[in-house]
């Protein structure tokens, strides 16, 4: 019988987190395992901040556009244009872009495999044991390896988390949807290369908000929402209708769920830790999720390779920590946002009215890009929370 193979951490799942991880373990010298179904291009608006690319080092030639500003539409029509001051948001088509990372991880030393992780289990010696399936084998087919830790960036829904860590299947979801089209030419149906448009309607969305990203020869046009039964695809067809880009030619239609809540605990205090949407990391009210995975899987590397060095499984609650510490403050204040503008046309109407205040646009633009809060302008900050309170009582033009 061929021995069973053994490796200092075992990552499931190659997105963003994933690859991360692989990526920085193998560089610190560990065995990694990168562990990916394969096959499958993840469903995504592509948007990422500077701040992602400086971090983790994304070239150039990954980003197929780069956008400039922004059009904010409330349910009356009116537009709400937010220009980006010097700056862009990088857009990635996520087949490439996904496979780049894991080719960077595999290039760091990591082993890579395509295959379906099943479950987890544990030797006589109490080491985790991680059995999958193998792309292209046999019905029926298991193999497993042994793994002194676990990594699982398995995504939302994560079959690691919800074997390994309590809690794990109760993050909240918005269920998200949307169309791949070719993109028309720029002017066509008011479409502009360099420009996100985000619909803030309740017949798109009743409580997130529809988009429409371009990505060069491809534009992703979608919606999401919470409520269970809404109907994305008619949303989204409408949103198409609405804006003429019903005559462009689709590509492919796919959905997936965005989890909208950090889970309370990451790790199983003993050797399996999660990073990225099987964490529950995306921004609520944007739904931002590519930034908090690439740095989830970052923080997991960390922990898992103090864990390994010090062999004290409490270290592997420090990505958690860690990533708290430094986002935990912008998820609280963007669920409450979510939460309260939201929630109704009338309260989209005045959230869309206030993005055209100038600091506002620049705070906004500011924290999104670079994951700051801003600090500097506190008079800003208190004419921003004066014309909230004027808006919700009515007392400002929406
Ligand atoms: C429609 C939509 C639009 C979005 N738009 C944006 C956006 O514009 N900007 C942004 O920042 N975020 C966006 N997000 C969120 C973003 O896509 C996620 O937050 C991000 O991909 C999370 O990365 P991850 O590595 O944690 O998980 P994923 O990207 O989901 O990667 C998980 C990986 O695990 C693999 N896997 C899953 N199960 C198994 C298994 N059993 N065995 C082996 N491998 C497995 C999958 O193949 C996949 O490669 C969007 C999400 C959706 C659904």
């Amino acid at each position: 019988m061929a021995a069973v193979e053994t490796f200092d951490t075992v990552v499931v799942g190659g997105g963003p987190a994933g690859a991360t991880a692989a990526t920085d373990l193998a560089r610190r010298g560990r065995s990694v395992l990168l562990l990916d179904k394969a096959g499958r291009i993840k469903p995504c608006g592509g948007a990422i901040p500077p701040v992602a690319i400086r971090q983790f080092e994304i070239p150039d030639h990954m980003l197929v556009a780069k956008i400039t500003g922004a059009r904010m539409i409330a349910p009356s029509a009116r537009q709400v244009d937010m220009p980006i001051d010097g700056g862009f948001v990088g857009m990635v088509d996520r087949g490439p872009f996904d496979e780049w990372l894991r080719e960077r991880a595999e290039a760091a030393g990591a082993t890579r495999r395509a295959g379906t992780f099943e479950r987890l289990g544990r030797d006589d010696s109490g080491l985790s044991l991680v059995h999958y399936r193998p792309r292209d084998a046999a019905a029926g087919t298991s193999v497993s390896v042994r793994a002194r830790t676990v990594i699982g960036a398995d995504g939302a829904i994560s079959q690691v988390g919800r074997q390994a860590v309590p809690g794990a299947d109760q993050v909240p979801h918005v269920f998200a949807y949307h169309e791949i089209v070719e993109s028309p030419a720029s002017g066509v149906a008011d479409f502009d290369p360099a420009r996100c448009d985000v619909y803030y309607q309740g017949p798109l969305s009743p409580d997130f908000y529809a988009w429409i990203f371009p990505h060069g020869a491809t534009t992703s046009i979608g919606t999401g929402s919470m409520r269970k039964g809404f109907a994305l695809r008619e949303a989204v067809a409408q949103l198409r209708r609405t804006t003429g880009l019903d005559a462009c030619a689709t590509i492919r239609h796919e959905g997936a769920p965005i989890p909208l809540h950090p889970l309370k605990r990451w790790d199983n205090g003993r050797d399996v830790l999660l990073a990225g949407d099987a964490a529950g990391v995306v921004a609520p009210a944007s739904g931002e999720g590519i930034f908090y995975a690439l740095t989830g899987g970052r923080l997991a590397a960390e922990a898992v390779d103090e864990a390994l060095a010090t062999g004290d499984a409490r270290a592997l609650a420090l990505a958690r920590k860690r990533f708290m510490k430094a986002h935990g403050r912008v998820f609280f204040i963007l669920g409450l946002l979510q939460r309260f503008w939201y929630r109704s046309d009338w309260t989209r109407e005045r959230f869309v009215g206030m993005c055209r205040d100038p600091d506002v646009q620049r705070l906004t633009w500011q924290a999104y890009m670079n994951k700051e809060l801003v600090r500097a302008k506190p008079a800003a900050h208190v004419r921003i929370f004066f014309k909230d309170i004027a808006s919700l009582c009515g007392l400002a033009h929406p």
